[in-house]
């Protein structure tokens, strides 16, 4: 008797949701992640963007969109959404110039 061989799915999407396994992201993650190590604004802003991009033709974004809704606190970019949270102080505060 043979035993039929267990489907091959990547090891950490399987760990993750099995809603996303064919995850257009798999093995990508660094791309996604909120913040990378000593990453100019610019380069995070590209990067960003690419890895939306790469979303919109990815096969589970509804099922990404869902899975990011049940997060607590998404952070980087789930179904080509930047659920980056916005800096706590983007720059210098406006001047009242009315006074
Ligand atoms: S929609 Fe984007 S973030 Fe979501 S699984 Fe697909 S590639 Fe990954």
């Amino acid at each position: 008797m043979t035993r039929k061989a267990p489907p091959k799915v990547p090891l950490l999407a399987g760990l993750v949701d099995p809603r996303l396994t064919a995850a257009r992201c798999a093995g990508r993650a660094p791309m996604f992640d909120d913040e990378l190590e000593e990453e100019s604004i610019e380069n995070r802003s590209s990067r960003l963007a690419a890895a939306a991009r790469i979303c919109r033709g990815c096969p589970v974004l509804s099922a990404c969109r869902e899975a990011a809704h049940e997060q607590p606190h998404p952070t980087g970019i789930w179904s080509g959404t930047d659920f980056t949270e916005p800096r706590k102080n983007p720059g210098r505060p406006r001047k009242d110039r009315s006074a």
